[in-house]
């Protein structure tokens, strides 16, 4: 990782880094950090000539060389100064809820907009909706594009940012002209590296954010992180890791609940963890519990599936969406154990 004296590399400079950099077979990827653009080399970056080098140039401050497989992620990198805001929360100072409908209905776009207003109302600062679903089965509602309007319009209306799941570069494509606030890439392509190359490129220059789940299979949580580091090497700092549950063992829960995962993952990397409990318990009964534990291990947020009425909705709505008077109670209380988090973790 280079980093330059000034905030940014000049064209001129930039080209010089990059001849230095290509002519040890590696290649430069750009950074854009809220304090200073950074330099990834990818590659083998192990050349201590190609180091002399690149520290001997007069506008470069240093060379971190950090010896994990995650680099960029690591907590030691000089990404850990990059600060992340959407909705007018700062990831990390206040608490990040996410919240919205499983699944937007094409046949009834007006229950989402409910809904998003009712979301803002209980505190919600994302707006979540699923334009496209992955669906288990072929026969099951897949989603439709129209519904990215609704998502847009409730956006208008309410102001809120807003997130929705892309598992293809087709839909990858309408959400970057939609330019939406944040893409979700599913538990089922939480390790399709070839998308996430795909999306830290698309997303690298526009500010969006990128909600990484963490796959279905018990995977470590550096197989997670890895997964996030293809995001970041592809030019985009803007990721935050969700747990949401990993394969099914407890009769009852969807999923087996994961939030526990939170501080492994925040001693090992910089990035915010940001818990789904809804799909990782399943049940609207259970979420605030599995929601109120993520905070206790301190997840700088939550993303929860919430429905003006559930019963009315598709998707995973009936089964597992919390009201928005759920929500509302649920947030005051999460609020409440935030300070829990500062006493007891590293920020
Ligand atoms: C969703 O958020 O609606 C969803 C399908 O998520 P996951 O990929 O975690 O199952
Ligand atoms: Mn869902």
């Amino acid at each position: 990782m280079i980093l330059p004296r000034e905030k940014t590399l000049s064209e001129d400079q930039l080209k010089e880094v990059t001849d230095i950099v290509e002519s040890f077979n590696c290649s430069l990827q750009t950074i854009i950090g809220t304090e200073r653009s950074i330099y990834a080399i990818l590659g083998d970056e192990t050349s201590e000539t190609m180091v002399n080098r690149l520290e001997g140039l007069a506008y470069i401050d240093r060379v971190d060389r950090i010896q994990n497989q995650n680099k960029l992620m690591h907590r030691s990198s000089e990404l850990s100064r990059h600060k992340i805001r959407i909705g007018g929360v700062t990831l990390g100072e206040e608490l990040l809820v996410i919240a919205g409908q499983c699944t937007v209905d094409p046949k009834n776009p007006n229950l989402f907009i409910e809904t998003a207003h009712a979301v803002k109302e209980a505190g919600a600062k994302v707006l979540r909706g699923g334009v496209w679903k992955p669906r288990t089965t072929p026969h099951s509602f897949q989603g439709d594009n129209r519904s990215i309007e609704t998502v847009l319009e409730a956006r208008a209306q309410t102001g809120l940012p807003v997130n929705i799941e892309v598992m293809d570069e087709d839909q990858l494509a309408i959400a970057m002209d939609a330019k939406v606030d944040m893409v979700q890439i599913g538990t089922r392509n939480a390790l399709n590296y070839s998308l996430l190359k795909k999306i830290g490129k698309a997303t690298k220059d526009n500010g969006t954010l990128v909600l990484l789940k963490r796959s279905l299979h018990m995977g470590k949580p550096s197989e997670f992180i890895s997964a996030a580091e293809y995001i970041v090497a592809g030019g985009n700092p803007n990721v935050l890791l969700c747990p949401r549950g990993t394969a099914p063992g407890l009769d009852g829960y969807r999923n087996h609940p994961d939030e526990s995962i939170t501080p492994l993952l925040k001693e090992q990397t910089w990035a915010p963890v940001v818990v789904d409990p809804s799909h990782s318990v399943g049940r609207a009964i259970y979420v605030p519990f599995c929601a109120a534990a993520a905070i206790a291990y301190g997840a700088d947020g939550v993303c929860i599936e919430s429905h003006i009425r559930p019963q009315e909705g598709i998707g995973d709505d009936p089964k597992q969406s919390l009201t928005p008077d759920v929500l509302k109670d649920l947030i005051v209380e999460l609020g409440s154990l935030w300070s829990l988090k500062n006493k007891f973790h590293r920020a």
